[in-house]
């Protein structure tokens, strides 16, 4: 276990990143992101998407967009592109729940931790497909998403609300994420934060951002929690 633990509480509450750590969902975001981007003249590889995860759709946009035209994207390319990527992900299969995300999810809730969700989407329907894939495990007032916040990952903003939704201090939490600015987001918010290196990246990149323990899958997480669990609480 890392020494530069901020977890100097005791160990209240488990806030959790969506995409790519409860829902394998990263494939669909990196293909459609991809594809849609070829239309118009961006290119944007599979793994760029990965490093940009959590970015806002105008954010990534305008990475490219810069990269590609050597200006921003005007409000109407953005929404243009932006409504194309959405498009192609909705023809994509509907992602399945991470592997270990419920065993994980029972046994966190078993021990009476809170759990929070902390996500950069901004979906509406984003409570029922939490609730279908997760019963009875998160309280809709214990979600954090694009609709709360002002600035995203890998502004602090977003798990800073977690936290204030749960009423509870830093010290008394831990993050599970997946991208390098969710990672950099809750090290800001002064979180003790556990990578799932659950796609393509290395894990230095996940260390890099700010990771106190990179794992390898959700299911080891799901597997070795109570041990885990010893070392934080
Ligand atoms: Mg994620």
């Amino acid at each position: 276990m890392p020494n530069d633990t901020n977890l100097t509480g005791r160990l209240r509450a488990v806030l959790f990143d969506m995409d790519g750590v409860l829902f394998d969902s990263m494939k669909n975001h990196a293909y459609a992101w991809s594809h849609a981007m070829t239309d118009f003249g961006l290119h944007m590889e599979p793994e760029e998407v990965y490093m940009n995860e959590g970015r806002t759709g105008n954010g990534t946009i305008n990475l490219l967009a810069q990269r590609h035209w050597g200006r921003n994207a005007t409000d109407e390319e953005v929404q243009k592109i932006y409504d194309a990527k959405s498009a192609l992900f909705n023809t994509l299969p509907e992602p399945l729940p991470m592997s270990g995300a419920l065993e994980l999810l029972r046994k966190v809730q078993a021990q009476g931790l809170t759990r929070v969700i902390v996500t950069g989407s901004a979906t509406h329907a984003l409570l029922d497909r939490v609730n279908a894939a997760f019963p009875g495990i998160f309280a809709p007032e214990l979600m954090v998403t694009a609709f709360d916040v002002c600035h995203g990952k890998p502004n602090p903003e977003p798990y800073l609300m977690g936290l204030r939704k749960a009423k509870i201090d830093a010290s008394e939490a831990i993050v599970v994420e997946n991208a390098p600015l969710g990672i950099q987001a809750a090290r800001a918010a002064g979180i003790f934060t556990i990578a799932v290196n659950t796609g393509p990246l290395k894990d230095e990149v996940l260390l890099e951002a700010g990771a106190n323990l990179v794992l390898p899958s959700m299911q080891y997480l799901a597997d070795h929690w109570h041990e885990i669990y010893e070392q934080l609480k």
